[in-house]
């Protein structure tokens, strides 16, 4: 194992600190395991640097548990950067064998299918829209294969900002972000490779999903691919043209805002989201933890593949510590809303209450 200058940087701060960021993990928290706070899985990676233990099962066991939300990393005067660190392990936790069972299933149904929901994209892009004409938008696999109606509502949201969206042929491919999360290098490089070959042409793809978004611009990055479109978030480009919603009413809604982990930490996405949120519903509230120190939804990091049980619960205590009653619960994500749901959280993802507060805005212009 050849740890980035950073990860080195970050295994030497983590294996002598004083567990400052201990409070801050959602899977520690959930799982009450000490094994699981940010420095012991670092420490793990660390005793394997050293040679002082090998990369076992309960190692590897100890590596998984993270769903590479960033926020001990936002808590770290050092910014060392945890998560990062901890898929990189991965890597090693695979050609070791001493991966979880679950991703030896996630990479059989990726050789299957292409994709970890084992879904026929092509079938799937196809339900939602047979658009041809517009700017070439990939809203990912999640929302294609398991919640096709948030892809629709992405189209929709943008139609009523003035921007049309057609499916991108290359939305049949997953964006690759499940294999590098789980730490299949060698199988992320050819997928991040053809899905770069299939995208050639494009100048721009417009993506919805934070997480593909993260793959496409850091992941791909990472192991030498280069992602010729520009990759333009759908929320930039709708909070830039938040003009064309003034003077409508906003929905009678009172939601409160979830920061989801990669639209926030990772991308630095806050303001846009909000801008447009208080825009389309009449009654906006901030998350007691929000911006940098917004909660984990437990949806990230294959956390649900590896680790059901703490993922759920890691959603059942966010939806808590949301704190609110009465309130729709709202984020950028749609992994994040999906582990909200199963929570039992009324959630809803941010481009779903945009295009409904189009289509009223519609229905207003026919009857008014
Ligand atoms: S992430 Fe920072 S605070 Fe947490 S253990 Fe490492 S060095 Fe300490
Ligand atoms: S990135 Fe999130 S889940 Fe991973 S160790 Fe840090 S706080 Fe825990």
């Amino acid at each position: 194992m050849s740890p980035l200058p950073d990860h080195r940087r970050a295994v030497a701060y983590c294996s002598t600190c004083q567990k400052l960021c201990a409070f801050t993990c959602p899977v520690s928290g959930a799982t009450g395991h000490e094994a699981h706070t940010p420095t012991s899985k670092v420490d793990a990676v660390h005793q394997h640097l050293t040679g002082a233990r090998s990369l076992d099962e309960h190692a590897a066991a100890a590596i998984y548990a993270c769903a590479g939300c960033g926020r001990c990393t936002a808590h770290c005067r050092h910014e060392s950067p945890v998560g990062a660190v901890l898929f990189e392990a991965r890597v090693e936790a695979v050609e070791e064998g001493e991966a979880p069972r679950s991703i030896d299933r996630l990479r059989a149904q990726f050789a299957l299918a292409g994709n970890p929901h084992g879904a026929d994209l092509a079938a799937c892009a196809r339900a939602v829209s047979r658009e041809t004409e517009g700017r070439a938008f990939f809203p990912g696999c999640t929302a294609l294969a398991r919640e096709p109606s948030m892809a629709r509502a992405a189209i929709d949201a943008a139609a009523g900002f003035g921007v049309r969206l057609a499916l991108a042929a290359a939305c049949r491919r997953c964006c690759g972000y499940p294999l590098w999360a789980a730490g299949l290098r060698p199988e992320f490089i050819e997928h991040a490779r053809a899905f770069a070959r299939e995208v050639d042409g494009l100048g721009e793809l417009v993506v919805s999903d934070p997480g593909c978004a993260v793959a496409m611009t850091r992941a791909y990055r990472e192991v030498g691919v280069e992602l010729r479109p520009k990759v333009v978030l759908l929320v930039d480009l709708l909070a830039d043209r938040l003009e064309y919603a003034f003077g409508r009413a906003p929905l009678p809604w009172n939601v409160v805002w979830h920061d989801a982990c990669q639209l926030g930490r990772v991308l630095g996405r806050y303001e846009g989201p909000r801008r447009l949120l208080r825009a389309a519903v009449g009654d906006f509230a901030e998350a007691p933890e929000h911006r940098e120190d917004g909660g984990c939804s437990g949806g990230g990091g294959l956390l649900p593949l590896t680790m059901p049980e703490a993922s759920r619960e890691i959603a059942r205590r966010q939806a808590i510590a949301l704190d609110a009653p009465g309130r729709r619960v709202v984020t950028g994500c749609p992994s994040a809303c999906r582990s909200f749901r199963r929570a039992g959280v009324d959630a809803l993802d941010l481009f779903t209450v945009l295009a409904r507060w189009v289509a009223a805005r519609d229905e207003d212009d026919g009857t008014g």
